[in-house]
Parts: C-alpha cells; structure tokens; sequence
C-alpha cells in the first residue's frame, strides 16, 4: 500500500506499507519545521536530528555553504538573501531533491527552512512518494513577531558547528565564543534590523499559505515557539515519539 495524503487517510496507509516492507531505523518520515525566522526552527532541529538519528537539513546552510564556495548557485543566492527575499523555486528545488536523494535520508530527514512556498510543499510531497517515505510531520512553530525581531538581533551563530547562542537570553560563557567548540560566534549579515523587517514579511506573503496546505492534509501540528527551548523540545519530542511508536 502506498502512503496517501488524503486527509485522515495518511497515518493508517503509511502504518501499513511499514510493515509490509519490516521495520526501518528512523521515523521513515521528513520532519518539517514551519516557522517565522527566529522562531527557533534551527535549535530544535538540531535536537530532534540527534534524538531521533536524523540528518539535518537546511537550505539556508545550503545556500550559505555555496556563497562561501563561490559556486554559480551561490552568485545568484547571495544578492536575494541579502535583501531577505526568497530565493525562486527552481533554483531551491533542484538542490533540495539532490540533498534528499542522498542516501544517509533514507529512513526520513528533519528540514528547517524548507518548504517555504507552495510549489516546494508539492515538490517534497512528491519526493517523498518517490523515496517510500511515509507522511510528513509538519511542526508549526507559532510565535509573536515581537520576540522574533529580539531573538534574531541577539542571535550569534558558531562558525565551525552551527551551535545558536543569543546575547539576551542564551550567552556563551566567554562573549563572540562557542562554548562547544572555543569557534568564532557570527552575527548573520540578514539578522539586522532592516532586513528581518523583508524577511519576516517575505514570511508573511509565501509561507504562512503552507499552514492551511498542510493543515488540510491534516498533516499539521502547532507549537507553542513562545516557550523555553527546552519545554518546545519536550512538545516536539511528545509528538515525534508518538509517530515512532505508531510505525
Ligand atoms: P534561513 O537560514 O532559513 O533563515 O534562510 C536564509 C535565507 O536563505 C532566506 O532569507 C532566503 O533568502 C534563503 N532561503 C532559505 N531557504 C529557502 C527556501 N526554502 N526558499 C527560498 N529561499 C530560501
């Protein structure tokens, strides 16, 4: 049987092709964090790829990486990002697909900041129909435009491990430097004032659309992104083991 996504369907037909094909390391299902920047998409997924063994993917880290490398790819992201605009789909599709076909996402994958607009939500779908995944679990990261804009200004990233630190609520011990790994802490060039004002608007016009998408595939569950760090991962944790143990 394949996995469906029809609503109400979707749980019942993935349960079963599941068992038809024996038991699977992993979920067996991407995990999506859908959220404001800031909203702490990134230290969650972190966490869940460790509890869970799940790769952890990021187009932002993508697109980052390709800057960095100078590729063709790379020149065409970088102006758009530095506005806070949205990258166009053609060019985050082919990159994503490579990434999930890769084998260490075989048994599911955490994605954090990817879909981001409707046609990227189709296209997941479709790749994981493709791959045998089964149903997407979709975490709703719901927080208030206020915070976001404090915790995106405070936000300091480690240059080696990716470790998110925040000057307010969540400092290293020694400032500018990780506690993990003693790497440099850098503040991103788009988490200034001006361009978080583009980015959560770009938000607003093509990505809150993919909370009904997902919420009519019954596919979507809201999380409270106000709370602390550690509360949200017992929330996602809740959920994600209860689709564990219902593999
Ligand atoms: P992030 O690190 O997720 O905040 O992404 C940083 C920037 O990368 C965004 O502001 C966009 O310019 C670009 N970007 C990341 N993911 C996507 C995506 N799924 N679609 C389009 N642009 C993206």
């Amino acid at each position: 049987m394949r996995a469906s996504l029809r609503k109400g369907s979707c749980v019942a037909a993935v349960t079963a092709d599941r068992n038809a094909v024996g038991a699977l390391k992993g979920l067996g299902r991407a995990v999506i964090l859908l959220g404001p920047p800031g909203a702490g998409k990134g230290t969650q997924a972190q966490r869940i790829a460790k509890r869970y063994e799940l790769p952890h993917l990021s187009t932002g880290d993508m697109f980052r990486d390709h800057i960095q490398r100078g590729t063709e790819l790379g020149k065409k992201a970088k102006p758009l990002m530095e506005r806070g605009e949205l990258v166009p789909d053609e060019i985050v599709l082919g990159m994503v697909e490579d990434r999930i076909n890769q084998p260490d996402c075989a048994n599911g994958f955490v994605f954090d900041g990817f879909p981001r607009t409707l046609p990227q939500a189709d296209d997941l779908e479709r790749i994981c129909r493709n791959n045998r995944l089964g149903c997407t679990i979709v975490l709703h990261m719901v927080v208030d435009h206020a915070l976001l804009m404090r915790r995106l200004t405070g936000r300091r990233i480690c240059k080696a491990g990716g470790h998110i630190y925040n000057v307010y609520n969540r400092p290293p011990k020694v400032e500018g430097v990780c506690d993990f790994d003693g790497s440099e802490l850098i503040h991103r060039a788009d988490d200034s004032e001006g361009v978080i004002g583009e980015r959560l608007a770009a938000y607003d016009r093509q990505t809150v659309p993919l909370v009904e998408y997902y919420t009519d595939r019954g596919l979507l569950s809201p999380i409270d992104g106000m709370a602390e760090a550690d509360t949200v991962t017992e929330s996602i944790s809740r959920i994600l083991d209860g689709a564990k143990a219902a593999r």
